[in-house]
């Protein structure tokens, strides 16, 4: 493959990255944190750089829009189902899994805790979530702002 000379921001986390010179696509590449979940690829991944595409920042914007709306569903409706982990068979990996007081109550009672407290944390959890991608969209429309239609950032080359 032919050497990149340019870099691209990354539609959907920002980060600066290499472009392929023959097809205009950015490096794959991960992240640790977005938003309330940990993600091993970013999405923006072998996609057109920020400078030159928006497509996919506006749609991820309105992914996390229909996010918050579910959260703020959710909340105004009053939280009736909380999330518990669950093991998948067979593996050493766990899922989400929503479930109501009569199953929580169920499996955790034992331990001590209460139903009331889950709802409170799952209500927090909503409120923290919604922030979050709140804070993303800010940063992914500033930075459809500040970078699109501008050239792509050229490469330092070794002397
Ligand atoms: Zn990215």
């Amino acid at each position: 493959m032919a050497k990149a000379t340019h870099n691209g921001i990354c539609q959907i986390c920002g980060s600066e990255q290499a472009v392929n010179p023959k097809t205009g696509l950015i490096a794959a590449h991960g992240y640790a944190v977005m938003y309330h979940q940990q993600h091993n690829k970013c999405h923006g991944g072998k996609q057109l750089p920020l400078q030159v595409e928006t497509e996919l920042a506006r749609q991820y914007v309105d992914f996390l829009q229909d996010e918050i709306e579910s959260y703020q569903d959710e909340l105004e409706q009053g939280v009736d189902e909380v999330a518990i982990s669950v093991p998948v068979p067979g593996t050493r990996i766990f899922q989400t899994k929503m479930v109501g007081r009569e199953e929580w109550e169920a499996q955790n009672q034992q331990i001590g805790w209460r139903w009331e407290n889950a709802v409170e944390c799952r209500r927090k959890d909503l409120v923290r979530w919604t922030a979050l991608n709140e804070h993303w969209i800010d940063g992914i429309e500033e930075r459809i702002n500040r970078y699109h239609g501008d050239a792509l950032i050229p490469r330092k080359v070794a002397a």
